[in-house]
């Protein structure tokens, strides 16, 4: 009794202590063996259970032995749950001489078993208030519970209905699901979204997640699936992929058609341009100063319209992938100076000084002569274009080392916001404000951002708002020979 883990206590038969063990002190709080003497047992239940020690259990345990829970309140005041086992030892007479009561400390256990109630009680909640239904199975897949209201009002199905039936019952047939072999793999899957069958039996599709129970040897005692109503996810889904496949073909549509309309637009142009050249040229005898002018405008028109469709074409070509380069030694003067016809005429219209600074030599590159006369007709245009009354344009070239020929176009312009300059090669993107000062596509410098990477060139755009802008393109120069 003295060694016992246990607190084993000898009252007289009105509860005063005759003898307490160390675990007694211990279990009770008392420092010395002399502080017991006097104790009452029933002075060390708690407040809360007093009475009914008093009245209930004590009475009984002089009758003979009796155990049951009782709270205990330690001297430092914390309360303490004790297993009472206690009972009498008769004296000679025969009546109850000492009560003897041996206490164990339940109260770790009380703690534990609070948690596993408060725990319980958590998932439990969780499990009702859950908006997706909670399906349990046995390891053989028969249903042990669902949870309430989310169940019933997604199957159909009260939950006695489905207690202890196979989870079969709710899913949908192999050939009706979606994917007829992958219905076992769906149902074993971690997550997988799949047909489910209502009580009424229309489907919808839900995703479910599984979570597999174990039992305390680890072997599986069953499955626990969460089931979350994706139809109306699903249907917008598939609204999404066919507005999306209907954009496509659209966008498809629109290139094609822009591919075949910029064609037929171009081909009366062509001889046009070249007949009015000539004859400002003068290859046909002397022209009087008003029809030079008006000629010039005529050529300046049929330009910009040429100049438009071919981008157009190019475009469409970008997009389809066809956009390839006739690829041949081309001197770079003699596209310069080709484009400068152009440019000459554009900024006389403009009232607008051009200034050129080029060293004498040919330039030599690989490259595609038309093409790259759309490089500089676009540059050019748009130099003029973005111009203020008055302004310049500098076509400066010059070598970067022995391989690497630098044209730049700079103009004394409306100049382009920092934020733009990354964009303005996007397709069909205008600066904000550039409508108001010039009329555009928006894909010309697309257009030239293509055409100038397949020539193996590079570009360099400076510009500073309302003082001008700077485009060059840096070409590689073909080898001698
Ligand atoms: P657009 O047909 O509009 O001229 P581009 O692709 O040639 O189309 O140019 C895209 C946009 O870049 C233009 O709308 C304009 O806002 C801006 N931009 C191009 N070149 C210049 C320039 N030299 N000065 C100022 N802004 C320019």
């Amino acid at each position: 009794v003295h060694n016992s883990q246990d607190a084993v206590v000898l009252c007289s038969p009105k509860g005063a202590f005759v003898y307490a063990n160390p675990s007694a002190y211990e279990f009770f709080g008392f420092q010395r063996r002399e502080e017991t003497v006097l104790t009452h047992l029933h002075d060390l239940v708690c407040p809360s259970d007093r009475e009914r020690f008093e009245t209930t259990v004590w009475p009984r345990i002089l009758e003979g032995p009796w155990e049951g829970e009782v709270r205990f309140c330690r001297q430092d005041g914390r309360t303490q749950v004790g297993w009472l086992r206690a009972g009498v030892v008769p004296g000679d007479t025969g009546t109850p001489e000492f009560a003897y009561a041996i206490i164990r400390d339940i109260s770790h256990l009380k703690a534990a078993e609070e948690a596993v109630r408060h725990a319980e009680e958590y998932y439990r909640t969780l499990f009702r208030t859950s908006r997706d239904a909670v399906v349990v199975t046995d390891g053989s897949e028969r249903i042990v519970d669902v949870n309430e209201p989310a169940f019933p009002n997604m199957f159909g199905y009260l939950r006695h209905e489905v207690l202890g039936q196979p989870l079969s019952m709710l899913t949908a047939h192999e050939t009706e699901s979606s994917s007829a072999s992958g219905l076992e793999a769906a149902l074993r899957a971690e997550r997988a979204t799949l047909k489910w069958r209502r009580k009424d039996g229309s489907l919808f599709t839900g995703e479910a997640t599984l979570g597999v129970l174990q039992d305390a040897n680890a072997g599986l005692r069953g499955y626990v699936r969460v089931i979350r109503d994706v139809s109306e996810r699903e249907g917008i889904l598939q609204r999404l992929e066919q507005a999306y496949h209907d954009l496509k073909s659209l966008d498809e549509l629109k290139d094609k058609f822009l591919a075949g309309i910029s064609h037929d637009l171009r081909a009366p142009l062509v001889p046009v341009r070249a007949f009015l050249e000539k004859l400002l040229q003068g290859r046909w005898g002397p022209l009087t100063l008003r029809q030079e002018e008006f000629l010039r405008y005529c050529l300046i028109g049929v330009s910009r319209e040429m100049i438009l469709v071919e981008e157009l074409l190019d475009y469409t070509r970008i997009r389809s992938g066809s956009l390839t380069l006739r690829s041949e030694k081309v001197d770079l003067q003699d596209v310069i100076r080709a484009s400068l016809f152009l440019l000459k005429i554009l900024a006389e219209t403009n009232r607008l000084t051009v200034v050129v600074d080029m060293p004498v030599e040919p330039i030599p590159i690989m490259g595609d002569y038309n093409k790259l006369l759309r490089i500089f007709h676009n540059l050019f245009s748009n130099a003029v274009k973005y111009n203020r009354p008055g302004g310049h344009v500098t076509v400066r070239g010059k070598w970067e080392g022995p391989a690497r020929f630098r044209v730049s176009v700079e103009d004394s312009g409306i100049g382009i916001p920092q934020e733009d300059l990354r964009r303005i090669f996007d397709d069909f993107y205008r600066v904000g404000d550039s409508g108001t000062v010039a009329r555009g596509s928006g894909i010309g410098l697309a257009v030239v951002r293509e055409l100038v990477r397949l020539h193996g060139a590079e570009l360099d755009v400076q510009s500073t708002l309302g003082v001008g802008s700077m485009f060059a393109v840096i070409f590689p120069v073909a080898g001698q020979g």
